[in-house]
């Protein structure tokens, strides 16, 4: 068995006939990728990655054309947790913690708090985000709330996490189409919602049934078939996961023209260089004295409204 086939990828999958739906998502190298530059202790780099693997199951069942944002928030250890995931599937995350308080499980983790889920389309700058108070006993429970009340669709969330890989899934009842116009539409409908009702209880059943270490290494046709047994499962083609970090040299060069040279020059003389970490990717960006002097040499040429013209 291969699992690295079905590794950094996003799936759906259907049940033929029947209004019930799933996702699954597995990261490998996108997932050491993304925490390359940082070292998190074990329980924050379990949470992390399965909200990461949430934004990605968020982002795959929404159509919208810019950046999913889930943000969890709360008076535990772990403070702030922000996974991000764009319509094409590139993803950061960060967390911040206080590590000498790292105990227990996920309500422990994360202590009362609440889910902020906001979606930025790139076109119009719009913005949506729908807010949910932590439930449950973990990550993909209060996931499951969060579909439930924001979208009214009955979800099922599965989330797992390790050093190596994280991976989730979630199946959804989605709402019946519709569209039978003859006679006997009402008793079809209904027949058919029955059914679906069915399916999605028993793939709700199965999916919380799954091990971590399965979710985490089995091929996703042999997950999604597991889910709904019995039932013809169309498992589409997989879209890849991949991180992407949206710092850059450029930016960072802005944000220390923006603190302005003099302070710039201060750091620089107490401490021989200036370091500018990426808070998702913790990638340091470091400025030695030659690097100062470019920045700030650039900022004077090309400033507004500056009549040198170098
Ligand atoms: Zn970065």
């Amino acid at each position: 068995m291969n699992a690295r086939a079905d590794t950094d990828v996003v799936h759906r999958f259907v049940a033929e006939r029947q209004d019930v739906r799933g996702q699954f998502v597995r990261l490998g190298a996108a997932w050491l990728a993304l925490r390359e530059h940082g070292d998190y202790p074990a329980p924050v780099r379990e949470l992390l990655g399965e909200a990461t693997c949430a934004a990605v199951l968020l982002a795959s069942t929404l159509k919208f054309e810019g950046m999913l944002t889930l943000q969890l928030q709360g008076n535990g250890p772990v403070r702030l947790l922000v996974a991000q995931c764009s319509d094409d599937f590139r993803i950061r995350a960060v967390a911040r913690y206080d590590a000498a308080r790292l105990e227990g499980g996920f309500r422990e983790l994360a202590g009362d708090g609440q889910i902020t889920v906001t979606i930025e389309t790139s076109r119009t700058g719009a913005r949506y985000q729908g807010i949910v108070p932590l439930a449950g006993e973990s990550l993909a429970a209060s996931l499951e709330h969060y579909f439930a009340s924001s979208d009214q669709v009955p979800t099922v969330v599965r989330l797992a996490a390790e050093d190596a890989g994280a991976a989730g899934m979630l199946v959804q009842r989605m709402p019946s189409q519709g569209g039978v116009q003859a006679e006997e539409a009402e008793a079809t409908e209904a027949s058919r919602s029955r059914e679906a009702d069915l399916t999605f209880g028993i793939a709700g059943a199965a999916l919380t049934g799954l091990g971590a270490d399965e979710l985490l290494r089995r091929p996703a046709a042999e997950l999604a078939q597991r889910c709904l047994p019995g039932l013809d499962v169309r498992l589409f083609e997989p879209q890849a996961v991949r991180f992407e970090c949206r710092c850059s040299a450029e930016r960072v060069a802005g944000v220390l023209r923006s603190i302005g040279e003099a302070e710039v020059r201060e750091i620089l003389a107490e401490q021989g260089a200036v370091t500018v970490t990426c808070e998702f990717c913790h990638r340091p960006y470091r400025y030695d004295a030659v690097d100062v002097e470019q920045l700030f040499a650039a900022a004077g040429a090309i400033s507004p409204g500056s009549p040198r013209v170098n």
